[in-house]
């Protein structure tokens, strides 16, 4: 068996202050960060037992996880582990990235936000060109707020023309939007409109709970991280009993990392292998 996991523990901190986002400067004691890293190293230690199946994995954290060496360390056992496919993180892209040398660099992925607000372009930009001339597959992308236009222009004409630029729909600012602002997003990612529905999914087959679940520092199983109620736990036996066929139980999927698993929309046709990390298929072309 195949199976994506999208694991969350219980990081929720970040070195960037971003002002829409909760975790932003949110700081975590010295035992509470001991705690992540000990549900980490569990985690993997799981992975590495479960020899049986194959494993990809995509690391959605509350906060930034890199500037932390254990989630470092993390990507490079995963990605040097046989029954690993794919290590993928989302990540702000500050942490020094000299400990890519030490992964299996055909294994790993980046999701790299740039937060214009928060980190210069210049700095960012130099970190994407770094990752790339390490040959580190990665995403690129954009919170789609109109006053980042320039930032965003810009960085798309600097960025290597094979690295992906996403932009991320700001759903609830969209009916504000001119259509010149529309334009111009659709322009820098032709996959934006994509990211701009609030998708129904109610009683709507979907890969969550099946091929792809969502795992929490405590090891509990969740079809995706959208819908709360536990369906088992990695650390019972059997815990590959519980997956199966299940319908969407909410009435609408709207983030990238939930929606491109709904069985109608065949996204898996536009991203293909690069789902977990947001890459579609021409990019790798
Ligand atoms: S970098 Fe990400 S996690 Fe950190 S404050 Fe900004 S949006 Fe939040
Ligand atoms: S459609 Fe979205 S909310 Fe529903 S199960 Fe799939 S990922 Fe979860």
């Amino acid at each position: 068996m195949h199976l994506s996991i999208l694991y969350r523990g219980s990081l929720i901190s970040c070195n960037y202050g971003c002002q829409y986002c909760p975790f932003a400067k949110k700081q975590q004691s010295a035992i509470e960060l001991a705690k992540d890293k000990q549900e980490l190293t569990k985690f993997i230690n799981w992975i590495e037992q479960n020899q049986q199946h194959d494993f990809s994995i995509l690391f959605t954290p509350w906060g930034e996880a890199l500037i932390h060496d254990w989630y470092q360390q993390a990507l490079i056992r995963l990605t040097n582990l046989p029954n690993v496919k794919k290590a993928a993180i989302q990540t702000n892209l500050s942490c020094k990235l000299d400990w890519v040398e030490d992964c299996d660099k055909n294994k790993l992925a980046l999701w790299a936000t740039f937060h214009p607000e928060w980190v210069k372009r210049d700095r960012y930009l130099s970190q994407c060109l770094e990752l790339y001339r390490r040959q580190v597959s990665f995403s690129a992308g954009v919170v789609g707020f109109p006053q980042f236009k320039s930032e965003i222009a810009t960085l798309r004409q600097e960025l290597p023309d094979d690295v992906y630029l996403w932009i991320n729909a700001v759903k609830k600012e969209l009916p504000n939007m001119s259509k010149a602002d529309l334009e111009f997003f659709e322009a820098i990612d032709p996959l934006f409109p994509l990211n701009t529905h609030h998708y129904p999914s109610r009683d709507r087959s979907c890969k969550a709970g099946k091929s792809v679940i969502s795992v929490d520092g405590d090891g509990n199983m969740r079809r995706c991280h959208f819908i709360k109620q536990p369906i088992g736990n990695i650390y019972h036996s059997n815990w590959e009993s519980v997956l199966g066929d299940r319908l969407c139980t909410n009435e609408t999927c709207h983030c990238h990392i939930g929606y491109v698993h709904l069985d109608y929309l065949e996204l898996d046709k536009v991203f293909g292998e690069r789902i977990l990390e947001r890459i579609p298929v021409r990019n790798e072309e």
